[in-house]
């Protein structure tokens, strides 16, 4: 035993594979970019060598010891993985990753790791844990984590426990109805917040608008090149909140556009599930009050019960590193993230 599991962050741009402790705390980590346009085997052998870097790495410094070809040197794996995915079977079929449908993703990751727990979730639901566990909504029985980037994603937490609903989708905030005569969404359906708040989409709308990108600050250039793991995907988003900070008029019409889409879809939740925090993460979470202000009119405006007032919604606060805890927690909490 060694006290650590090994976390795996799979997303579009990016794999991210870490040791965690027992706290939670990402005590080893490797980031390497998803290898563009890669089939099934392609992207499974740039994850197995970041792997083997990892523990290669971690045996070296004497974070984890013996042969590290063999399962038992970690406790657990933890995966959180874009959706969609057979759960908890998890088989993946991640929208932005085309080079894998239907790939056995746990299941490669359980024979290469024999004898231990290997757990795998939607990659908004690790965020949400992670917030719950050790961040933003650390204390809180009944939370809701969202993240705001290219799409519109989510986990909930009540009771005091990760609420996977029948077929592990429990928490698509990204798909509840604001606006019926809004914008067709990705899902088929139309007017849902994702289709209204997620970065291109916003994006989308200012340009329409006539939005420059980067046209009020100087800065935007050299504030989006010197963050280490900007997602590519999640950037129009942050764009629009840098422009938005530096005064531009459209990029702070699309703050209290996406602002108010959010409130009404919070409004709705926490009527619906009684919550106390809901925290908000992703590229747009970082403009600040030009987004939670116009937001929080919005949710006051629909929030009347007494019950639901005491919701306060918050940013996220674990940045890059939280899909790796959330995954982790899988693993290290699973008396209140793991049911099966
Ligand atoms: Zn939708």
């Amino acid at each position: 035993m060694s006290g650590s599991v090994l976390a795996v962050d799979i997303g579009g741009t990016k794999f991210a594979v870490a040791l965690v402790d027992s706290d939670g705390n990402v005590r080893a980590a490797r980031r390497a970019a998803t290898p563009p346009g890669g089939d099934a085997r392609a992207l499974w052998k740039a994850l197995g060598e970041l792997v083997d870097s990892l523990l290669d790495g971690a045996a070296a410094d004497g974070l984890i010891d013996g042969d590290t070809a063999a399962g038992g040197v970690v406790d657990g794996v933890g995966i959180g993985c874009g959706g969609p995915m057979t759960w908890p079977e998890g088989a993946v079929s991640p929208l932005n990753m085309p080079g894998w449908r239907g790939f056995p993703l746990r299941a490669k990751l359980a024979e290469r790791f024999p004898g231990v727990p290997v757990r795998i979730h939607n990659d908004a639901v690790c965020l949400a844990v992670a917030e719950h566990w050790r961040g933003a909504g650390r204390g809180s029985a009944n939370m809701l984590g969202m993240v705001v980037s290219t799409g519109v994603g989510g986990g909930l937490i009540l009771g005091d426990r990760l609420i996977d609903g029948g077929s592990g989708n429990a928490g698509h905030i990204g798909h509840i109805v604001v606006d019926p005569e809004g914008p067709p969404c990705g899902c088929g359906g139309r007017g849902c917040l994702e289709a209204i708040a997620r970065g291109p989409g916003l994006a989308a709308w200012a340009v329409e608008q006539g939005w420059h990108p980067g046209a009020g600050s100087a800065y935007v250039e050299t504030a989006l090149a010197g963050s280490a793991y900007v997602e590519a995907a999640a950037a129009s988003g942050r764009q629009l909140a840098l422009d938005a900070e530096a005064g531009d008029q459209i990029a702070l019409a699309a703050m209290r556009r996406a602002g108010r889409a959010l409130g009404l879809a919070i409004a709705s939740a926490t009527n619906l599930c009684d919550l106390d925090v809901v925290t908000i993460g992703g590229g747009l979470s970082q403009a600040g009050p030009l987004l939670f202000d116009p937001l929080e009119a919005a949710l006051r405006d629909h929030i009347r019960m007494e019950f639901a007032r005491r919701v306060r919604v918050v940013p996220a606060s674990l940045g890059q590193d939280a899909g790796l805890v959330g995954a982790a927690a899988l693993i290290l909490a699973a008396d209140r993230y793991w049911t099966h």
